[in-house]
């Protein structure tokens, strides 16, 4: 599979490179990673938005000039999976602070190993509505494909949905694209892999201890 064709990435600059480095780097403290990945959530939100439709509107403006512009044209909203994806929805309430933001919790199964829905909180009208499902770490691919389950059998359609992440790798791609062809995806940066158990290698580690200061 061709990854550059089913994920959409951030352009690489040297200030993405930088951002980054920041939040990789194992010696940075809890209050840079939550400025970083921060400023990096806010790139990733705003590249998000552009997939979302837009439809040409005329305004004037102070000088009585005209100015054919553009207004998003769909109502849509949030899905973060918890805990990680919480991060996430600062960004997207900065861009937009009237989105509503649905939440999942997706854990584990001690037993079974497999990714078991604990709790899903939805817009009563999500089936009507572009959704923007937030996790930052794409690595198996499990989670998100439970938590894309969820949002089909809440009507969602497939090419309503938009996937951001800060990291993806190779294997969760294919498993997601498999899964949900129609799916979008948008990342940050794309790894090469994952290790023994499963974390994206280089990575950063677990995002949601490092950005709530539990590790
Ligand atoms: N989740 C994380 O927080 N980090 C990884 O590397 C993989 C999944």
């Amino acid at each position: 599979m061709v990854h550059s064709d089913t994920v959409i990435q951030l352009k690489k600059t040297p200030q993405l490179t930088f951002l980054f480095t920041k939040i990789r780097n194992r010696e940075t403290k809890l209050d840079e990673f939550v400025f970083y990945s921060d400023r990096l959530l806010r790139l990733l939100m705003e590249e998000a938005l552009n997939h979302l439709p837009f439809t040409a509107t005329e305004i004037q403006t102070h000088l009585g000039a005209s100015f054919e512009g553009c207004d998003l044209s769909a109502p849509f909203c949030g899905v973060s999976i918890l805990r990680a994806g919480e991060a996430m929805e600062k960004a997207l309430r900065d861009c937009v602070p009237s989105a509503p933001i649905g939440k999942i919790l997706i854990q584990r199964d001690e037993n079974t190993s497999l990714p078991t829905l604990y709790y899903q909180k939805l817009p009563k009208d999500i089936s009507s509505r572009f959704v923007l499902l937030l996790d930052p770490m794409l690595a198996t691919g499990g989670s998100a494909i439970k938590a894309l389950d969820v949002l089909i059998q809440a009507g969602v359609k497939q090419e309503s949905i938009l996937f951001c992440n800060l990291i993806c790798c190779p294997k969760g791609v294919d498993a997601v694209a498999k899964a949900y062809p129609r799916v979008k995806m948008i990342s940050g940066w794309m790894d090469p892999e994952l290790n023994a158990k499963n974390y994206i290698v280089p990575g950063l580690g677990d995002f949601g201890c490092r950005y709530f200061g539990t590790n």
